[in-house]
């Protein structure tokens, strides 16, 4: 194994790589820069490397880089996290975002707690283990656009790539291990009425009234969901409806011919995305039946599932000795389910705090940093010896 520059060198030249991903293409990067700076790094510390482009995403790419022999259901270890990046407000940050800053035991950067701390951190702590005395693999798995899409951890599914039993994603978690989190999935609503003057009713099927009257039968429909579906594991326990987003009509003395309504709905363990879907699509049909009304629901993005492994699982126990916590449950949502359906049993756990995500002057806590090498020797010693 080559010799590698110190964990603030290391951490200095990943922030200076932008590698935003936006679901808006004016603010959206390639995350390749990254994932060949991680290959470098991973190949001279020994592991093989396979950069994955995504599939119909030019630009957009994972990094696999294993010690060792893939093999589903014996041992090993997934280490796991994500290359891209939220977009930045420059303006409100008061150190340069794409230059590691190091102040009162912090350190500053775009998505340094979210999440690109952690693949210079398993760096620093390859040294000090004995990987000849490897028996199981060791995977890194880098991937390009959680944040919007996750079209590289879907890739990864897609292409059912054989991993190892056990995996832990660093993302920001404030060192507490996290065994479930909600599923979230995201919707369009339009009603097609026709436009006519407003003088005379007959003249057109106004599609503002029409949506009014579906928005009300769903908060109907979303207090029996809520009824039905409870787990107290979570902060807010029901799953939750947001209708966060409408627009219809252009004038007071037009009738409205298009109205739209955008919601997310964030679903607990063990609901299921497109029973959802469809019983919220036969309540509008319900609805609209009988006038002269039609509607088309579409998704805006692929539903990310709910999350949950066993608090009683080998990776959750240990993590949970190690860090001295007792395992969580969160609001956000990860790539964990999709690892989960390679076969991967999967806990969420990193040194970056939630609350500074996502946010300007993002920043890791140095004294994170000791307790987060101290779980990931711990973790490989025990999956991969
Ligand atoms: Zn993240």
């Amino acid at each position: 194994m080559k010799k590698l520059p110190p964990l603030t060198t290391l951490l200095n030249k990943i922030i200076e790589i932008p590698s935003i991903s936006c679901v808006n293409s004016a603010y959206d990067m390639s995350n390749l820069a990254v994932i060949e700076l991680l290959a470098d790094w991973f190949a001279s510390a020994g592991f093989q490397i396979e950069i994955m482009p995504v599939p119909n995403l030019p630009g957009k790419a994972n990094l696999i880089a294993t010690l060792g022999q893939r093999s589903q259901g014996n041992n090993g270890l997934v280490l796991s996290g994500h290359t891209d990046t939220v977009p930045i407000d420059q303006k409100l940050w008061n150190t340069d975002p794409f230059k590691l800053s190091h102040q009162q035991h912090r350190f500053y950067g775009l998505g340094i707690a979210d999440m690109k701390c952690f693949f210079p951190i398993i760096l620093s702590v390859l040294p000090e283990i004995d990987l000849s005395k490897l028996k199981h693999p060791l995977i890194i798995l880098a991937t390009a656009d959680e944040e919007t899409t996750m079209s590289g951890a879907r890739a990864l599914i897609q292409s059912d790539k054989q991993l190892a039993k056990h995996a832990l994603i660093g993302e920001p978690t404030g060192l507490i291990p996290i065994y479930a989190h909600k599923g979230l999935m995201s919707h369009s609503i339009k009603i097609f009425g026709k436009a006519g003057h407003s003088s005379d009713p007959a003249n057109g099927v106004s599609a503002l009234e029409g949506l009014t009257r579906v928005i009300g039968v769903l908060v109907k429909w979303r207090q029996q969901m809520q009824q039905e579906y409870q787990q107290d594991s979570f902060r807010v326990p029901y799953p939750t409806m947001n209708f966060g987003y409408i627009h219809g009509g252009d004038n007071p003395n037009r009738i409205c011919s298009l109205c739209e309504v955008q919601f997310d709905l964030r679903i607990l363990p063990g609901m299921h995305a497109k029973q959802i879907s469809d019983a919220i699509e036969s309540e509008i049909k319900r609805t609209i039946d009988g006038t002269q009304l039609s509607f088309q629901m579409t998704a805006l993005c692929d539903p990310v599932p709910a999350f949950v492994s066993s608090p009683e699982s080998e990776i959750v126990k240990l993590t949970s000795q190690l860090t001295g916590a007792d395992p969580e449950t969160v609001a956000f949502g990860t790539e964990a389910p999709l690892l989960q359906q390679l076969h991967c049993d999967t806990v969420v756990l990193g040194p970056g705090n939630i609350a500074q995500a996502h946010q300007a002057n993002e920043y890791l806590s140095e004294t994170t940093i000791i307790p987060m090498q101290n779980i990931i020797r711990e973790t490989i010693k025990k999956f991969c010896y």
